[in-house]
C-alpha cells in the first residue's frame, strides 16, 4: 500500500491522537503500578508505527491485545522471546555455517554455486519481518528502549533480568528504510573497491639516481602494504632507511593527492616520488596481457580518495533522521556499537599519547637505531621477544604431537587444563568445541543457541600441524572457550556474547600468548615479555594518534556537511598536522607532518580505527588481571560468564577498573624499568 506524504502525515497524527487515551486506558485496567510502562510502551510503538502497520483502530486494538499488565504475564513474555530468539538466531547461524561449509573447509574444489551460497545471508530480512508480523512491536511495548547515558548511569544498579530486557529491546530500537542501507552497501562496495585497487609497484620507484630499491613485481597495497615494507626495511642494514624514506614520500603523495594518477597500481610507468617525473617504464616485471588499461595521466589524482571519503558521510548520514537516541554516525559508532562515550575514548587516547613514558621509550629506540627518529618510526617494530627456540625447532615439536586434526580435536581438553581450567570444566568445553580442517589460516566460529557447538577452523597439512598453525589456533581456541562460556554459561541467552569485538580478542590473544607453556616448553623470560609490553606500548601510541585524526575528521564533515573534496583534503591535512604537532612533534622533534592521515580505514571504513588502541588497552587490563589471579581458568570463566552487559560494568566486575589506558601504562613503566636494567647488566 503507498499513500502520499498528507495522508501519511494525517494517519501519523491520528495515532498520536489514540496515545493518551491508551495509556489511561491501560492504567484504568492494570493499575497505577503500570502506568510508567504502559506510558513509555505506548510511545515506543507510536514512534516506529507507519501508515502500512495499520490505521488507528488497529494500532489501538494491537496495544490492548498485548501488553503485558502484570508481572506474571510479562515474566511469560520475557520467557517467550528469550527461548525462540535464541532459537531463530541460532538456526539462522546454522544456516549460514552449512551454505559456507563448501567455501570455508578443505573439501575439495569450490564451484561457481558454492559462492552463490555462501554469499546468502538468511537473516537478512528478519528484521523488517519482525515488525511486520508485529512481533517488534510487542517488544517495544512491553520493554523498555534506554540511551547509553542511562545504561552507564544506571546499568550498575540493575538487575541480570533488566539487562537482559534492555538488549532484548535494543534489537528493535529503529527502524532504517531498505534505500538507506542500500545506499550504504553501494558506498562500502565502491570505496571498498577504490581502496583494494590502490597499489603501488614498488621496482618502478626510482631514485633521483634513478635507483631502483625494491625487488621487482613488488605491488603492495596503501597503506597496508606500504606500512608493513617500513618495518621489514629496519633490518636491512644497507639500504632499509632509503627504501623507508622514499615510502613516506610516496605516502605524503598518497595524503596530498599530488601523486600521478598514472602511477596508481600501473607498472607500465616509473615514478620518482621525489620530483614526481613519471616516465614509460624500461622494466617489464607485469603479466601486460592481465593488467587492465591504466590511466596514462601523469597530473594528479584529482582529489578523488577525499571525494570518496565525502560518500562514505553522505550515506552514514541518510541512517540520522531514523536514529533519534543516537542521531549521528559518530554518536551511533561510540553510544551503540562500543557502548563507550566519545569523550572517554578521546581521554584514555591522549592519556597514551602525552605519556611520560614516551620520552624515555623513545629514547631507547634512538639508541637501538643509531640516529634520531625520522616520521615513519612510528612504525618502529624492533621490541622484539627473546626466542629460546627456532621456528623449525617449534615446526618439529607441533608436527610431532599433531599430524591431523583429530589428534588435535583430541588433545584440546589437555590444553585447557595447561592453562588452568579444572579437568571436569576442560572436558566440558571441549565438548563444545569441534575442529575442522579448514581452508584459510584459521578461524573460530561460535554458535548462536546451545544445542550448537562452537567451530574451531585450522589448517594442517599433509604432514602435520607446524608451529604458525599451532599459534592461529592458540588464539582461535580462545575465541571458542570464551563463545562457549558466554553462550551455554550466561544467566540469559539473551545476554550471550560480550560487550564487544575487542574482548573477545583479547580472550584470544591470551591464549595465544600463551602457546609456548601449551606446547609444554617454559614461558618466555621476564625481559622478553617487557620487550614485547613495550611494543605494545609503542603501537597503541601509533594508532591512538590515527585514531585521534579520524574521529576529528568526522567531525568536522557532521560541521560542514556541504564541503567539497579539495574542502575535507585541506582540513585533512590541518587535522593530520595539528595532532602530530601536540602528540608526536614533541618526541619526534619535526613538526607539521601528515603521516597521520594515510591510513586506508580512515577513508573506506566508516569511524572504525579507535576500534584497535581500544582493543589494546582492554588486553592488556584482562592480561594483566589474569596475571594477578596467577592463573587463566577460573578468571576466564568468570569474566566470560558476565556476557553482554556495557563494557565498562563488565570491565569493573572482571579487574576493578573501568576501560582505560591504566593497566597498559603501569605494565609499560615496569617493562621499561625491566629492558634499562637488562640493557646497564
Ligand atoms: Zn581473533
Amino acid at each position: 500500500m503507498k499513500l502520499d506524504l498528507i495522508e501519511a502525515e494525517s494517519a501519523k497524527a491520528t495515532i498520536d491522537e489514540t496515545v493518551g487515551p491508551l495509556e489511561n486506558e491501560l492504567t484504568q485496567k492494570y493499575g497505577v503500578g503500570q502506568r510508567e510502562r504502559a506510558v513509555r510502551g505506548v510511545r515506543q510503538v507510536a514512534a516506529l508505527w507507519r501508515p502500512e502497520d495499520g490505521d488507528a483502530e488497529l494500532f489501538a486494538e494491537f496495544v490492548r491485545t498485548h501488553f503485558a499488565g502484570d508481572q506474571s504475564a510479562l515474566d511469560t513474555l520475557f520467557l517467550r522471546f528469550e527461548t525462540l530468539l535464541e532459537q531463530l538466531d541460532g538456526h539462522m547461524h546454522e544456516i549460514g555455517r552449512h551454505f559456507r561449509q563448501q567455501l570455508d573447509l578443505d573439501l575439495g574444489p569450490v564451484l561457481p554455486v558454492d559462492e552463490l551460497f555462501g554469499g546468502y545471508n538468511a537473516s537478512a530480512h528478519v528484521t523488517d519481518d519482525m515488525f511486520a508480523n508485529k512481533l517488534a512491536f510487542v517488544v517495544l511495548l512491553n520493554f523498555p528502549l534506554t540511551t547509553l547515558d542511562e545504561r552507564l548511569r544506571e546499568g550498575r544498579h540493575w538487575t541480570r533480568r533488566q539487562w537482559a530486557e534492555t538488549r532484548l529491546a535494543q534489537r528493535f530500537d529503529r527502524r532504517i528504510p531498505a534505500e538507506a542501507i542500500q545506499a550504504i552497501t553501494e558506498v562500502y562496495a565502491k570505496v571498498g573497491h577504490y581502496i583494494s585497487e590502490y597499489n603501488i609497484w614498488m621496482h618502478h620507484l626510482v631514485n633521483d639516481q634513478g635507483e631502483r630499491l625494491f625487488p621487482s613485481g613488488l605491488r603492495l597495497i596503501s597503506h597496508w602494504g606500504l606500512r608493513d615494507e617500513i618495518k621489514s626495511d629496519y633490518v636491512d642494514a644497507a639500504r632499509g632507511l632509503e627504501k623507508q624514506r622514499m615510502i613516506l614520500k610516496v605516502m605524503e603523495r598518497v595524503i596530498t593527492q599530488t601523486i600521478p594518477s598514472a602511477v596508481i597500481d600501473n607498472p607500465r610507468v616509473d615514478w620518482n616520488p621525489f620530483s614526481n617525473e613519471v616516465t614509460p617504464t624500461t622494466v617489464h616485471d607485469y603479466d601486460e596481457a592481465a593488467l587492465p588499461p591504466r590511466s596514462t595521466n601523469a597530473m594528479p589524482e584529482p582529489d578523488t580518495r577525499y571525494a570518496m571519503l565525502l560518500e562514505t558521510f553522505h550515506a552514514a548520514r541518510k541512517i540520522d533522521p531514523y536514529s533519534p537516541t543516537a542521531p549521528t554516525h559518530i554518536a551511533r559508532r561510540f553510544e551503540e556499537d562500543r557502548e563507550i562515550p566519545e569523550a572517554r575514548v578521546k581521554a584514555m587516547l591522549e592519556q597514551v599519547c602525552t605519556s611520560q613514558l614516551l620520552p624515555e621509550i623513545s629514547k631507547l629506540i634512538v639508541e637501538r637505531l643509531g640516529r634520531p627518529l625520522e616520521p615513519f618510526d612510528i612504525w618502529y617494530n624492533g621490541f622484539r621477544p627473546r626466542t629460546q627456540f627456532t621456528e623449525p625447532e617449534l615446526d618439529e615439536k607441533v608436527r610431532a604431537l599433531y599430524p591431523t586434526p583429530e589428534s588435535y580435536q583430541k588433545a584440546v581438553p589437555g590444553l585447557l587444563e595447561k592453562l588452568g581450567f579444572s579437568s571436569q570444566r576442560a572436558k566440558y568445553l571441549a565438548e563444545k568445541i569441534v575442529i575442522d580442517p579448514g581452508r584459510g589460516a584459521g578461524h573460530a566460529m561460535g554458535a548462536e543457541m546451545r544445542s550448537e557447538k562452537a567451530h574451531l577452523r585450522t589448517r594442517i597439512e599433509s604432514s602435520g600441524m607446524n608451529y604458525q598453525g599451532f599459534n592461529v589456533a592458540a588464539h582461535e581456541i580462545g575465541h571458542n572457550v570464551e563463545q562457549v562460556l558466554s553462550l551455554n554459561d550466561v544467566d540469559y541467552t539473551l545476554l550471550r556474547g560480550v560487550p564487544n569485538t575487542a574482548f573477545t580478542e583479547a580472550f584470544a590473544f591470551l591464549f595465544q600468548s600463551r602457546d609456548l607453556e601449551l606446547l609444554g616448553l617454559p614461558a618466555p623470560d621476564d625481559s622478553s615479555r617487557a620487550e614485547k609490553t613495550l611494543g605494545n606500548f609503542w603501537s597503541t601510541y601509533e594508532i591512538a594518534g590515527v585514531s585521534l585524526v579520524d574521529m576529528a575528521v568526522w567531525h568536522w564533515m557532521y560541521d560542514n556537511p556541504d564541503a567539497t573534496a579539495a574542502q575535507l583534503k585541506e582540513a585533512v591535512l590541518q587535522i593530520a598536522k595539528d595532532h602530530w604537532n601536540r602528540f608526536y612533534a614533541p618526541i619526534f622533534g619535526e613538526r607539521d607532518v601528515i603521516i597521520l592521515a594515510v591510513y586506508s580505514h580512515m577513508i573506506e571504513s566508516f569511524l572504525y580505527l579507535p576500534d584497535y588502541p581500544i582493543g589494546h588497552l582492554i588486553c592488556h587490563q584482562i592480561d594483566n588481571q589474569m596475571r594477578k589471579a596467577g592463573s587463566i581458568g577460573a578468571e576466564f570463566e568468570r569474566m566470560a560468564t558476565q556476557g553482554r552487559i556495557a563494557p565498562d560494568l563488565w570491565m569493573q566486575t572482571a579487574t576493578g577498573s573501568d576501560v582505560g589506558a591504566d593497566a597498559m601504562i603501569q605494565s609499560a613503566t615496569e617493562a621499561l624499568a625491566q629492558v634499562k636494567a637488562a640493557a646497564r647488566s
